[in-house]
């Protein structure tokens, strides 16, 4: 049988940078996916390495917004009936966590992560040669009403107090100056100017895989949920045969429970899922940035293939059939703001976003098995986080000082 030092099961975003980090530190490393990498959430996001992100998104808190999504009839955000039975218990809880008082508390925890997030992909990608991957210029959050912006302000002016977060302030003016193909149906806009954004994720994850095999780490295809202890060791059924190393790390994604339940543990994941779909511009137009349209929830980011029309959260069971209702409804108002033209998706996109109720992603050991080891639980800074996430895991395997305290995303906290 082959050995190796580490496996790291699901080459997502996450996947792929916790392998980049151990093979980096000269531990010989299998990446296993079902798929191809780079294949499933990490694949069709909205590209934001969202260095502003430090306050996770809460659930809304005040009435008018609960009345809001209960109607069901949302943009960014809806829901299925049908799952409703399985997922209340997790809602309330991530309810409880957004309360004012605790959800601070959980931005404390996390902003040392995502304040590192544009840093650590640059590392990999100057590693792996593929800055050119990763745009600099920030991204664009535009408003219909002035309150809305006014909010969006104030909130933002608290960010920079406390967590160094940069950003400007456009007037519809500087907005239509800065994208001068977008109508003019909003007031003003809020200018986040330190995130990078990532045209073509998926290119940019296969960049940063072609290097970790480069440096000598294996790719294979294989059945995560093969994976077993034996003898001290974690195996894994590989199309080329089995596979054990001394240590295992599950980056499954949306798919975690797939292989943590069946060594026992009750982990609370849910996903909010999203869509997308590429469009043609009319008459040459183009965006500068990606845009959120704020009040209705949906992004418009510009991408080698199209404009990408990304779509907030429906809160739905993983494997449902898709209902991208969000996207029929985004539509007609993205005509309204931006010259799009037709639609050059056969069908829309679908990806899970991975989420724990206290908005933390899940990082480090395993509580009860020796070698294995917890890297997923993301929810909407996946992307943003896979570097900075494979870096916390190499550096704790390899008995390192960790670059950010690691205490807050240990699975022992559920
Ligand atoms: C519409 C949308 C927009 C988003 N925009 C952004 C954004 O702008 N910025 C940002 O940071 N994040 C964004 N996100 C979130 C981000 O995409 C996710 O957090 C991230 O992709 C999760 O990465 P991951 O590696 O954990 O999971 P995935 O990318 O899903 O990877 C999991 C891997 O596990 C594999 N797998 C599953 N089961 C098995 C098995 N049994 N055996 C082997 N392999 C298996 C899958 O094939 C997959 O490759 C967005 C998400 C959506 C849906």
């Amino acid at each position: 049988m082959r050995q190796v030092d580490a496996l790291v099961l699901g080459a997502g975003m996450v996947g792929v940078s916790v392998a980049w980090h151990l093979q980096k530190r000269g531990m010989a490393t299998l990446l296993l996916d079902r798929r191809g990498a780079m294949e499933e959430t990490s694949f069709g996001n909205a590209g934001l390495i969202q260095r502003e992100g430090v306050v996770p998104y809460g659930f809304p808190q005040d009435l008018v917004s609960l009345m809001r999504i209960a109607g069901n009839r949302a943009i960014d955000a809806v829901y299925h009936w049908a799952a409703l039975p399985r997922i209340a218990g997790f809602l309330l809880r991530y309810r409880r966590n957004s309360r004012p008082h605790v959800h601070a508390q959980i931005a404390r925890s996390y902003a040392p992560l995502i304040e590192r997030c544009v840093e650590e992909h640059d590392a990999i990608a100057l590693a792996a040669d593929c800055s050119h991957l990763i745009r600099r210029g920030g991204w664009i959050r535009a408003f219909r009403s002035t309150e809305a912006r006014d909010a969006a302000l104030g909130e933002a002016e608290s960010w920079r107090r406390e967590f160094g977060v940069a950003y400007r302030a456009l007037d519809a003016a500087a907005l239509a100056a800065a994208e001068p193909h977008l109508a003019p149906v909003m007031c003003g806009a809020l200018h986040w100017t330190e995130p990078a954004t990532v045209p073509d994720p998926h290119a940019l994850g296969l960049g940063y895989l072609a290097h970790f095999e480069r440096m000598g780490g294996i790719f294979a295809q294989g059945d995560a949920t093969t994976l077993c202890e034996a003898g001290g060791h974690w195996r894994v059924a590989t199309a080329a045969g089995p596979v054990s190393a001394p240590r295992a790390v599950v980056a499954l994604g949306p798919w975690a429970d797939a292989v943590t339940r069946g060594l026992g543990y009750e982990l609370p994941l849910m996903v909010k899922r999203g869509y997308h779909m590429h469009f043609g511009a009319r008459g040459g137009a183009s965006l500068n940035h990606p845009v959120l349209d704020s009040e209705r929830g949906y992004c418009l980011v510009p991408t080698p293939r199209g404009v990408r029309l990304t779509t907030g959260a429906e809160f739905a069971l993983r494997d449902a059939p898709p209902t991208p209702v969000q996207l029929a409804r985004a539509e007609p108002l993205a005509r309204e703001w931006f010259p799009l033209d037709k639609r050059l998706d056969a069908a829309p996109w679908k990806g899970a976003r991975p989420c724990t109720p206290d908005m933390l992603p899940i990082i480090g050991p395993a509580p009860r098995h020796r070698g294995l080891w917890f890297a997923f639980g993301h929810a909407h800074h996946g992307l943003t986080l896979g570097p900075v996430t494979g870096r916390l895991i190499g550096e704790m395997i390899a008995g390192e000082d960790t670059c950010v305290d690691a205490q807050p995303f240990r699975a022992d906290r559920f």
